[in-house]
């Protein structure tokens, strides 16, 4: 296992498999005076996770939201435990809501562990919005294809613009609830934003701009055979 990390001004990596657990996604903290999670793993290394903000010198007890992108489990698993300790809001998309409240379709049981529905406090709607959180912006882009409510997020911090872009890789099977012509427009407006640090999802961080494009277009290529 490696150690948290920070990835630029503000931006820290606190989990992820190489961080805290072999089924967790990367999981993003951003310091915005008060902190703001990007997802939050499979819910089995929470503790490490609490352990690994106190460990940067954070306090968990100002971990004021959580932003999901899409109501997987290994993204979703310590949101009940983070909204009960530490009053943590919860927000997602509306179409990823009901996964969220009830459990059902998180797929907990391809992973084995149990999942604990909890509330979301705001649900996203628009294809684009705008959280103020602590000093920082916060941009939501509805990016469906994975699943009908992913999001990304992006956040403008000292002169480079820090995607969050979780599961690019997708997978796009139809039969798994996912849509790849949607994925593929999804993937352009990815591309659009011009970022300059992708937050990946499972495998970690690119940079610069250069080698964000390029890992975007890997995967949108794959979907241009479709017709
Ligand atoms: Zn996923
Ligand atoms: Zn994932």
């Amino acid at each position: 296992m490696s150690k948290p990390f920070r990835v630029w001004e503000d931006v820290y990596a606190i989990g992820g498999p190489e961080i805290s657990h072999p089924a967790d996604c990367c999981v993003y903290l951003v310091d915005a005076g008060d902190l703001v999670l990007i997802d939050c793993g499979v819910g089995e290394s929470t503790d490490q996770l609490i352990g690994n903000i106190v460990g940067l010198g954070f306090a968990p007890e100002k971990l004021r939201a959580v932003i999901v992108t899409h109501a997987h489990i290994d993204h979703i698993g310590a949101l009940s435990r983070l909204q009960q300790d530490f009053g943590t809001e919860v927000v997602a998309h509306e179409l990823e809501s009901r996964a969220i409240e009830s459990g059902k379709g998180v797929g907990a049981e391809f992973y084995g562990v149990s999942y604990h529905p909890c509330r979301v406090d705001l649900r996203l709607e628009k294809t684009e919005e705008s959280l103020i959180l602590g000093r920082h912006e916060f941009k939501t882009i509805h990016i469906p294809g994975h699943t009908p409510g992913s999001i990304a997020v992006f956040v403008d911090i000292a002169g480079k613009r820090v995607l969050f872009g979780q599961d690019v890789h997708g997978p796009y099977y139809q039969q798994w609830g996912a849509d790849p012509y949607q994925a593929r427009e999804s993937l352009q407006k990815l591309v659009d934003l011009g970022a300059d640090i992708l937050c990946e999802g499972h495998f970690g961080i690119y940079q610069p701009a250069s080698e964000v494009e390029r890992y975007i277009l890997v995967y949108l290529h794959q979907l241009e055979g479709l017709r």
